[in-house]
Parts: structure tokens; sequence; C-alpha cells
């Protein structure tokens, strides 16, 4: 058995690990908040990238209408009144038109002339720098005053876009310029806004989230402290705890059935432990008792006469062998069970090892009018720990002798089955209830009845059989029949010699 946890560690690794609690929460909290923030930022994107393009597709067309309305003036089309021409012609498209020169002075409108529609952009009057831009864009276009063609570019200084194209020449310019400029400062304060309202919102989910995780945190985990404080109960030996999780899920209801099978488990390995310390304070009492009245008998009476002192003293012997025999076997099974105890395997004949065991029971076929049907197939071997072995093989039929019926019948049976080897035991008692079947192999285990028992058991024979042949990984069991008999039986790997 592994040696339990001491407490110390136990507290160590509570201390180290991160709550469940916590874990819920942190990731409810963080996807939520992720899933607002990236619903928030495409929603941003989406919004500049269509609003971009709707402003490039309208200025486009706008720029062409206004190219196009110039130049039906032609051949004089800066004719008198021209500025209004171009104020009109702004104001109707909703966009800022200018007319420059090559060097990006304002032809049109005229700079005196303030007018509503071109309150904010005084200062932008100033076209050095961008009258550069806009040449470029119109020879990349290929665009002349000819051709009419245009270009259409951002101009992310002025946060807007631009339409252009080539003029005729005025008065001792050779070429002038048509810039028309649509603004996006509108969607950039639209953007900002949303900006804005998403990091509002995210701050308004991450203060949901923050509590309504709080709360399924405590939800989920309620369940599994409740266990804990349950378990703790359990493991103080209190077998009256009942775990149940019905109310939280199935995983939870699964748990607690199976804490409630622990439970039972646990209770009955305790009750059996108990009632152990009862059976063999009681079994070593008995022929303690017994030596303890004969050797005052062979003191006070026999010691003189020695025929009746050799029968008292062979009274204590017996007695002494039977407590010697209970004490090997409590100790056999608690170093088995330990594991101090390895299995050591060889190969040997089974055949003939099962015979040698037989002999042991010699004596009842003479005094006890026992009779033994022996069907034992010759030369099978065997790899398992021998005298192990001989103390399952001992025990069964041990077992079959004690609990066989009126007609002291014992069958034993050894011989090749499906690649393997089958031994079995069977006897004509009163069979085995189905609902002591499981349990006749525990510690301690006695069944309610009392029986003359010609061959001593301790009451831990069968559960030196199951350790042994679990340790080996060998098949067994039983099948019985109430009023019938049983048949104990083991398989065990057939090995060439
Ligand atoms: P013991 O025989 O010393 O009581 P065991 O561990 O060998 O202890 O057996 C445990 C119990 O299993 C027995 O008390 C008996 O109730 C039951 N049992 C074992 N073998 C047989 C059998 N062949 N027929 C009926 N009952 C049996």
């Amino acid at each position: 058995m592994k040696k339990p946890r001491s407490r110390r560690k136990v507290y160590k690794n509570r201390r180290q690990s991160t709550s469940i609690f916590f874990m819920l929460w942190a990731t409810f909290t963080v996807v939520t908040l992720s899933i607002v923030l990236l619903l928030g930022g495409t929603q941003v994107i989406a919004l500049e990238e269509t609003y971009k393009n709707e402003t490039g597709r309208l200025l486009m067309e706008r720029g062409a209408r206004i190219n196009r309305a110039v130049r039906e003036r032609l051949p004089d089309p800066f004719g008198v009144n021209y500025d209004a021409y171009v104020r009109h012609l702004a104001q109707t498209n909703d966009v800022h038109v200018y007319i420059l020169t090559g060097e990006g002075e304002v032809l049109f409108p005229l700079e005196d002339n303030s007018d509503s529609i071109y309150p904010a952009y005084g200062e932008e009057y100033d076209f050095t720098q961008k009258i550069v831009t806009l040449k470029e864009e119109l020879s990349s276009a290929g665009a002349t005053a000819e051709n009419g063609e245009f270009a259409v570019y951002e101009e992310k200084s002025a946060k807007g876009f631009v339409y252009g194209a080539v003029l005729p020449g005025y008065g001792e310019n050779e070429e002038t310029y048509l810039y028309v400029f649509k603004s996006v400062v509108m969607m950039e304060a639209v953007v900002s806004e949303l900006r804005v309202r998403t990091l509002m919102m995210a701050i308004f989910v991450f203060l949901v989230a923050f509590a309504a995780s709080m709360a399924l945190s405590g939800f989920f985990t309620r369940p599994i402290n409740e266990m804990t404080e349950k378990a703790r109960r359990l493991a103080g030996g209190d077998w009256e705890v009942d775990f149940h999780g019905t109310e939280y899920g199935s995983e939870m209801t699964e748990l607690a059935d199976t804490l409630n099978f622990a439970r039972d488990e646990i209770s009955k390995a305790d009750k059996l432990q108990k009632e152990l310390i009862a059976n063999v304070s009681h079994d070593f009492k008995t022929p303690l008792t017994m030596i303890k009245a004969y050797a005052s008998m062979i003191v006070e009476i026999s010691g003189d006469v020695p025929e009746k002192r050799n029968k008292h003293a062979q009274v204590i012997i017996d007695e002494t062998d039977r407590l010697a025999s209970l004490v090997s076997d409590v100790l056999d099974l608690s170093k088995l069970q330990a594991g101090i105890q390895e299995i050591k395997r060889n190969l040997f004949d089974l055949s003939s090892y099962v015979e040698d065991v037989l002999q042991r029971f010699d004596y009842l076929k003479e005094t006890g009018g026992y009779r033994f049907v022996v069907e034992v197939e010759e030369d099978l071997y065997t790899v398992a720990d021998e005298l192990k072995i001989g103390q399952v093989l001992y025990n069964l039929i041990g077992n079959a002798v004690n609990y066989t019926g009126e007609d002291k019948t014992v069958k034993i049976l050894l011989k090749r089955e499906d690649g393997r080897i089958r031994f079995a035991v069977t006897d004509t008692g009163k069979g085995i209830k189905p609902e002591e079947r499981a349990d006749i192999w525990n510690r301690y285990y006695r069944s309610s009845e009392t029986h003359k028992r010609p061959v001593r058991g301790t009451g831990l024979g069968l559960s030196i059989v199951k350790t042994i042949l679990e340790k080996h990984g060998f098949l067994f069991g039983v099948d019985s029949t109430v009023g019938v008999g049983s048949t104990f039986y083991v398989y065990f790997p057939l090995e060439e010699n």
C-alpha cells in the first residue's frame, strides 16, 4: 500500500496550484473581452474601408462631371464670372473645387471672396506642396489638357481624396489644374466615436463578464468544495456522508456516485478489518487458553502419569501449531499485500506438484472417510511461483474438504484447455449464495454459517489465494450452485518443458 501523503505536502500542493474558480473566471472574462474587442475592431476597420471606397467612387463621378462642365465652356472656360461658376460647381457637387496654376497658386475661387462653403479651408489655399503631388499623379496617369484624363488619389495630410485633371492655359499660364477635394473628416469622426464606444462597451462587458463569471465559477466550484468537505469527513471515518451532485449536471452526478461507491467499499473494508481484529483475537485466544489449561493440567494432575501427560502435551503441541499457522497466514497476507514478498517465477511440473499437494490430505482418506476423485493430466508445465501456488492449491483443496457435503467427496481436475491449464476443485457442499460470492475473497470474510472443519482454516485462505493469483495475473473464480456444490478454478499458462 502506498504511504498516505503527509498533511503538509497536501497543503503545499493546494497553495501552489491555481484554483478552478480563478481559471474559470479568468477564461470567461478574457474570452468575452476578446470577442467584444474583435467585433468592435473589425467593425471600425470595415467602416473605414467602405467609407473610403465609397468616397473615392463618389469623387470620381463628381470630378468627372466637373471636369466635363469646365471643358464644355472651351475655348474660353475662364470667362466672365468664372469664380461664381466654380463655386456653383463645388456647391452642387458637395466637394471643394480649385483651379490652380502650375506653381500652386489658386486662380479660382478668388481668395478675397469669402464664402460659406470654404470657411474652414482658408489655410488650404496654400497648394505649393499639393501641386507637386497632383502633377506627379497626373503625369503617371498620362493626363494632358487635350485628352481630359484624370487622377484620383488619397491625400492623407488633408484627410481626404483628390480628383485632378489638366486644364487649358489661362493668362500667362500654359496649363492650369483642376483640383477637386472630398474630405473624409466626417468618417474619421465617426470612426473615433465608434472606437470610444467599443472601448466603453468593452469596459461594460468586462464588468458584466466579471460579475457573471464570478457567479458561474461559484456555481461550478460549489459542488467541488462541497465534495471536498464531505471527502474530508469520509477520511475521518464518517461513513454516513452522502455525496450528491444531481443538481449540478451529469459529470457531478457521476463523481458523486463514484464517491458513494468508494465510501461503501471503504466502509466495508473498515467493517471487515474490525471483524478481523475480533476474529483473529478470538482465534489467538482459543489455542492460548487451551495451551494454558493443558499445561496447568500437566503441572497439577498428569505430570506423573506418562500416558496422560503425553496426551496433554500433544494437545499443547497441536494448539501451538494452530497458532503458528494463524500467525504465518496473517503475516503472509500482509507481506503479500504490502508488496514485500515478490513473486519468483520458475518453470515446474504442475501435474506432479498437484499430486504432491494431494498427498498432504492422504490422512483424511484413512481417518475421515474422504474420497478424492483425481483427474490429473500428466506432464503439464507452467511458469509461476511454485511455493505460492502450493499455498493456493492447498487452500482450495482444504476448503473443498471443509465445505463438501455428506458424501465427503472432492473432485480434483487438472487438464489442458484452449492452450492453457485448467485446475478445478469441486465439492458437493451447500454452495455459496450469489450475494456472498464476491465477498468470500475478502480478507477476514467468513460466511455466517459455522462448519465442522477437518482442515484448519484461519478465515484468510481465500484472500491469500486471491492476492497470490492476482500478483501472477492468472484467471480464477468460482462457479457454485446452492445445494449442489462449488467449483473453484484457476487457469495456468501452459509452457513447454
Ligand atoms: P475459512 O475457510 O478459513 O473460513 P477462507 O478464506 O478459505 O476462510 O474462506 C472464506 C469463506 O468462503 C469461508 O468461510 C466460507 O464461507 C466460504 N467458502 C470457501 N470455500 C468454500 C467452499 N468450497 N464451499 C462453500 N463455501 C466456501
